[in-house]
């Protein structure tokens, strides 16, 4: 901003001066014009005296007393009206010894006759030269004004000087209009004219000894004191123009322009005179010019920088952004990466857990098969270990069979058909009892096919018994049984149900083997959407060790050959595949007590069961007895 506003200021103040200098120079050439113009007006009319031959007459060496007073009176007519009528201040004549001998003011008391101005600078200029142009002032009235001289000489030798005085009063009027102040110096650098009437007769430059000593001498300016005007050069420029400096006078002077300050002085010599005119214009104007125009330029700097500022700031933004976005990529792509790697680890490891999955399904179903065959073989093994009982069951009705058949074909020969009948229906009715035995054994042994349907407990419950009925009646046990009317219903495998009731009421009269009052009770109702069933007997109770490995498979605390060890663990992996639990605890008045829990059955509308529920294990009795 300085930079551009110092740089403004330069150029402006520049382009400034160098406008106000052309102006000067035109102002150089139209004042140095009128003033060539105003003096050139009187520089041939004291030659011109010379040709007048009373003048002659007037300076002529031959001339006596008598004739030059004759000349000298129409002389100074002649002068006088020469004076009027070019509108001079005053003409006269001086002789060779610079004594006044005609002059134009001879009728005033204070006229130049007689006066010796010998000492006058002109008068020895004309003298020496033939001419002499001083300004000056007059030393009888002080009055300034421009002294032309010319000698004036026959064909043989000179005999005085005539001298004209015009004043430059009207020219320094017409001046005092101009725009900028105008003023003319002598050799000396004396203001001789000038547009401010205060400088006239002031120094432009301090006066030497000896240009003082010969104004003393000469008069030349009648013994006024020559006051430095106080103009100090700043800079010379060249070509007659320099930076000048003026100080503030004392007192305001009313002219039409400044009078002080900086200002451009432009000086010309004027030719055929020793003097120089100096035009002085003003610089206030350009020194505004250039502050206002640094000013501005400083403003568009301050401006130009800021918008720069701006733009780099949002160049800067949109580098980091940028950036940002690069790093976000990256950051993106490395995450796809790792990603991508991840899902390839994660593929691989969810192939290697399909696998596992597959084998473990491979495994289960291989377990299942075991696990079928493990309930079949523990269904076997409990046909085996009831065959004895079963065999008594069925040798009984066997014999009796045998005995009334005998006893029958007795009664037919005999002719006697109505006992032959009545036997004939016991026959009938035992047959019945060994198919409804067989029958339920072989529903016991068949391969259940693991479908979930309506199941009553009660029924279930009923054929669970009917399977060991021989053995409950055998060791004389006392059944209480308490079923819920209506009858609980389940949603199980009824088949694989009744082989878990056999189990645990197998388990129960083994317990109560021996016991003195073996009873045998069962408990069955809804609770919720569950249906329970307890099992408890009066027998020993569970042992320690029992409670602690109840569900492990081969746990067993029978003989060898009686008890496997699988019934429990089969029971409660057939009642949590029907979405139920089994439990065993001791009973607080003693013996155990088993908890069946099963899920409750459907209403049967919903549940959509084909086939009557608990129909299989009658069907085939039905079936048989139908045969
Ligand atoms: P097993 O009957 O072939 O021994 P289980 O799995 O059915 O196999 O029974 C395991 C063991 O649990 C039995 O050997 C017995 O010690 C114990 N146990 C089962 N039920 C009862 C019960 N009601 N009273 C006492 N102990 C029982």
């Amino acid at each position: 901003m300085a930079l551009s506003g110092l740089a403004a200021f330069q150029l402006a103040q520049r382009m400034g001066l160098a406008e106000v200098r052309a102006t000067g120079m035109h102002r150089l050439d139209l004042y140095a014009a009128s003033l060539q113009r105003e003096i050139g007006k009187y520089a041939f009319l004291p030659g011109v005296l010379e040709l007048e031959s009373d003048v002659q007459g007037l300076l002529a060496p031959a001339s006596d007393e008598a004739a030059r007073a004759s000349y000298a009176a129409k002389v100074n007519n002649y002068l006088e009206q020469l004076n009027e009528r070019a509108g001079t201040l005053a003409a006269y004549v001086i002789n060779t010894q610079g004594r006044v001998v005609a002059a134009s003011n001879w009728r005033r008391a204070d006229g130049y006759l007689g006066e010796d101005l010998s000492f006058r600078p002109y008068f020895l200029d004309a003298m020496r030269n033939g001419s002499g142009r001083v300004f000056g002032i007059g030393t009888t009235r002080g009055e300034p004004g421009y002294y032309l001289a010319s000698a004036l000489s026959d064909s043989q030798q000179t005999l005085g000087v005539a001298v004209i005085k015009v004043s430059l009063d009207q020219l320094e009027q017409s001046w005092a209009t101009v725009e900028a102040p105008v003023l003319v110096t002598d050799e000396h650098g004396v203001a001789i004219l000038s547009s401010v009437s205060d400088w006239k007769f002031s120094t432009l430059r301090p006066l030497d000894e000896a240009a003082r000593a010969a104004f003393e001498q000469s008069q030349q300016y009648s013994r006024r004191a020559l006051q430095p005007l106080g103009l100090q050069i700043v800079r010379e420029l060249g070509n007659g123009a320099r930076l000048v400096r003026l100080a503030r006078s004392g007192q305001e002077m009313a002219t039409m322009f400044p009078v002080s300050g900086q200002f451009l002085a432009q000086s010309r010599l004027l030719p055929g005179t020793p003097w120089t005119l100096t035009v002085l214009s003003h610089l206030e104007q350009v020194e505004q010019v250039a502050q206002s125009r640094a000013l501005a330029a400083a403003i568009a700097a301050a401006f130009l920088s800021l918008l720069a500022l701006m733009l780099n700031e949002r160049r800067r933004h949109l580098r980091d952004r940028l950036a940002a976005r690069e790093a976000l990529q990256s950051a993106n792509d490395a995450l796809e990466r790792k990603v991508a790697r991840r899902t390839a680890d994660l593929s691989a490891a969810n192939q290697q857990l399909q696998d596992e999955v597959a084998e473990r399904i491979r495994t289960e179903a291989t377990l299942r098969a075991a696990q079928d065959e493990l309930v079949q073989a523990g269904k076997l093994a409990v046909i085996g270990q009831l065959s004895t009982g079963i065999a008594h069951e069925l040798n009984q009705p066997l014999t009796a069979l045998r005995t009334l058949s005998g006893n029958s074909l007795k009664f037919l020969e005999r002719g006697d058909t109505a006992t032959t009948r009545v036997n004939l229906e016991r026959i009938s009715q035992l047959a019945d009892r060994m198919g409804h035995i067989t029958g339920q054994l072989r529903s016991f042994a068949r391969k259940s096919s693991g479908e979930r349907q309506r199941v009553p407990l009660g029924q279930a419950l009923d054929n669970a018994l009917s399977v060991l009925e021989a053995r409950v009646q055998h060791g004389g046990v006392q059944l209480r049984f308490d079923v819920a009317r209506p009858e609980p219903v389940a949603w199980c495998d009824g088949n694989r149900i009744e082989q878990v009731l056999v189990n645990l009421i197998h388990n129960a009269l083994d317990a109560m083997e021996g016991c003195e009052q073996p009873c045998l009770e069962v408990h069955c109702r809804t609770q919720g959407d569950q249906v329970l069933l307890c099992v408890r007997d009066h027998g020993p109770g569970l042992s320690e060790a029992a409670q602690a490995r109840l569900f492990e498979p081969f746990f067993t605390t029978k003989e060898p050959g009686v008890g496997l060890g699988l019934g429990l663990p089969l029971s409660a992996g057939i009642v949590r595949d029907c979405g139920g639990s089994l439990t065993g605890a001791n009973h607080p008045q003693g013996g155990a007590i088993f908890t069946l829990v099963l899920p409750l059955a459907p209403p049967a509308s919903a549940a959509a069961v084909s086939a009557a529920p608990g129909a299989p294990p009658t069907e085939g009795l039905d079936n048989e007895r139908h045969e």
